[in-house]
């Protein structure tokens, strides 16, 4: 403690995160973090581990600024190394468990990481790759063993946290990049900060909360929203290595919030355990990273008499809209933009702002925007409007009461015949059809139209309808430009591992449908 408490003083101007949170924590005593197996580490056991592990990396000749490149399972030992890495002044790189040996050959090979941690599975083949890029390879497996482990436990339990300046880099996150390269979006310390900050105060985070944590933390989710928020509020989490709808219900009793994707909200909607009672002892159920449908946003509500509230965000930006804590939470929508945030809807085309409530581009500026993305300063520039706002590429409009709804991305905009087709308008109508479970809009090649508008349709569970049964359902509601040429049927939609429906995926397996693929 005393030791601790020298550090605070001595950094107060420190611009390191790690460095805030410290400072944040007036009883580094209590919890942090709790397993499902009954494993308990508090602040000041996080704060021991994560300095032998920036021991353990310095002492491997890590510097302030280098890469720590990071494909390892969710669990205690893995927050550790996010916290040591933090604290080294190095910069985090975490990449989804799923990444085969030739998409980490890629990206190894784009931020040239000094050190390179691994599941010890995959070493023998990932280190090969790495050894070409001149990185160091250490091991950690789901139980937190391996090569870091080791020699980290050799390593003394106190750390002086390098001092950075705001704007050094703290991690590079990869978008999903699902058309061309992955891009490393550069997040320094204050991006991570202010973010965090807003989110503690516009959320109501305090050390009296529990979290539950089952989200992935190679994304920024899990990793920033989640962690820091807890972090920066003095709060616990209890952390799940992965998301089950029984196990969470279970755990609710003992927990104040959670944080999910939507799929999680549906999946907890399946269960026959989810009730009033179940959620009695929760205050707060968030969801973001997709589309919260508003039909899952009303049978939670009536079913736990909880509103869930929906915020919006991204790799490259963090968290920028929210529905209030206090105020109405519309179904539907992402709410309004954060405190510090500008939020604006542009055309896409001219980049001038539509301020009557008509659809374009969101744009965004703030302390929680990115710094760019690593080695493509060419991508970053034609991603900013000369006055500094970031073009999402989501489109969305801001309705009378200032809230945000988002309508799809850009280059799902489907445009038929000349004319523009919002994904999210079809999608919805079908949605709202008894018979349907759920629907993705596409646009597919067409020799007339250039695109034709396409509806994949997952039908609810027990249900049997037509393509022409459906479509005369609709036709009365849509104008005929935007009715879907045809009806697909599929038994499931494909989705990345944070609930986003993958429409590419989708565009590349029907794409023959009008002959055109
Ligand atoms: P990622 O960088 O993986 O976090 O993906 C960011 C993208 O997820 C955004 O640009 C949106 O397209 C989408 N997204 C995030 N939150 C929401 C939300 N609440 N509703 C609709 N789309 C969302």
């Amino acid at each position: 403690m005393a030791s601790l408490s020298l550090t605070k003083a001595k950094t107060l101007k420190n611009g390191n995160l790690f460095q805030h949170f410290v400072d944040a924590i007036a009883d580094t005593s209590t919890l942090l973090i709790e397993t499902p197996t009954g494993e308990r580490y508090s602040y000041v056991d996080m704060f021991s581990l994560s300095a032998q592990i920036a021991n353990a990396l310095v002492a491997r000749g890590l510097k302030p600024g280098d890469r720590v490149t990071v494909q390892v399972e969710k669990s205690v030992m893995s927050m550790a190394l996010y916290l040591g890495v933090l604290r080294c002044g190095g910069v985090f790189n975490p990449l989804n468990t799923a990444y085969t040996d030739t998409e980490i050959a890629y990206f190894i090979s784009d931020a040239k990481p000094t050190i390179f941690i691994c599941d010890p599975a995959r070493a023998s083949g990932l280190g090969a790759i790495a050894a070409e890029h001149y990185a160091q390879v250490l091991t950690l497996d789901a139980d937190g063993k391996g090569t870091l482990a080791d020699h980290a436990s050799t390593q003394a339990a106190s750390f002086e946290n390098i001092i950075c300046a705001p704007d050094d880099l703290a991690a590079i996150l990869y978008t999903s990049g699902t058309t061309g390269r992955s891009k490393g979006a550069m997040l320094s310390h204050h991006n991570l900060l202010s973010n965090a900050k807003t989110l503690v105060e516009v959320w109501r985070f305090a050390s009296s909360d529990i979290l539950i944590h089952a989200l992935p933390t190679y994304h920024t989710h899990g990793l920033f929203v989640a962690t820091n928020t807890v972090m920066l509020s003095g709060a616990s989490m209890i952390y799940l290595p992965r998301f089950d709808a029984g196990q969470v219900i279970d755990l609710m009793a003992r927990a104040t919030s959670m944080m999910g994707v939507p799929t999680f909200y549906t999946r907890l909607l399946d269960h026959p355990k989810l009730d009033q009672k179940a959620v009695k002892s929760m205050r707060l159920f968030i969801s973001g990273s997709a589309p919260l449908l508003a039909d899952t946003h009303h049978a939670w509500r009536e079913r736990t008499g909880m509103a869930i509230l929906e915020r919006y965000g991204m790799t490259e930006t963090n968290m920028n809209t929210s529905n209030p804590y206090d105020g109405e939470r519309i179904a539907g929508t992402v709410g309004v933009a954060l405190p510090g945030v500008s939020v604006r809807i542009a055309d896409l085309e001219t980049g001038l702002p539509i301020t009557d409530g008509g659809i374009g581009v969101i744009e965004v500026k703030g302390p929680n925007v990115f710094r760019g993305y690593w080695q493509m300063p060419e991508k970053a520039a034609e991603e900013f409007r000369p006055d500094g706002y970031f073009i999402t590429g989501d489109l969305g409009r801001i309705d009378s009461k200032g809230y945000i709804h988002i309508v799809g991305r850009a280059k799902d905009l489907i445009i038929t015949g000349g004319f523009n087709v919002y994904p999210k308008e079809i999608e919805e109508e079908l949605d709202a059809l008894d018979s349907i479970g759920e629907s993705a809009v596409i646009g597919l090649p067409h020799r007339d139209f250039g695109e034709a508008v396409t509806a994949v349709v997952v039908l609810a569970s027990g249900d049997a309808m037509t393509e022409q049964a459906i479509l005369s359902l609709i036709a009365e509601r849509l104008a005929k430009f935007k009715q879907p040429k045809r009806i697909v049927f599929v038994k499931d939609l494909p989705r990345n591992a944070m609930g986003k429906v993958q429409k590419n995926v989708l565009r590349t397996e029907f794409a023959g449908l009008f002959g055109e693929g």
